[in-house]
């Protein structure tokens, strides 16, 4: 099963060729913000399973408290898939069109 998704315009494009892990949701203040919402809902991929397709050159990365890098498209301002600890990236679920 690949998902795919991509930013708001479209210029950051990606596929994850494999599990979608849980899908947390975070409500602290800091994810608030980031996402200008009233939480953010992220679930965690194998980076081993993450491939971007394109947008490299749009991505920008904030980092929001020591380790914690947001990462967002330069463009249009959405959030984009993060690569965490231990190896996963994190995607926002709002990411991804329809799987194939
Ligand atoms: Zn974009
Ligand atoms: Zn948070």
């Amino acid at each position: 099963m690949i998902h795919r998704g991509s930013c708001l315009c479209g210029g950051v494009r990606f596929e994850v060729a494999g599990g979608i892990g849980t899908l947390t949701l975070c409500h602290c203040s800091q994810c608030r913000k980031a996402q200008g919402s009233a939480f953010v809902a992220a679930a965690p991929v194998r980076s081993a399973d993450f491939r971007l397709l394109s947008g490299e050159e749009l991505l920008q990365a904030y980092e929001s408290s020591p380790g914690k890098q947001r990462v967002f498209c330069r463009r249009c301002g959405s959030p984009s898939p993060t690569r965490g600890r231990c190896s996963r990236v994190l995607a926002s679920s709002s990411h991804f069109t329809k799987g194939r």
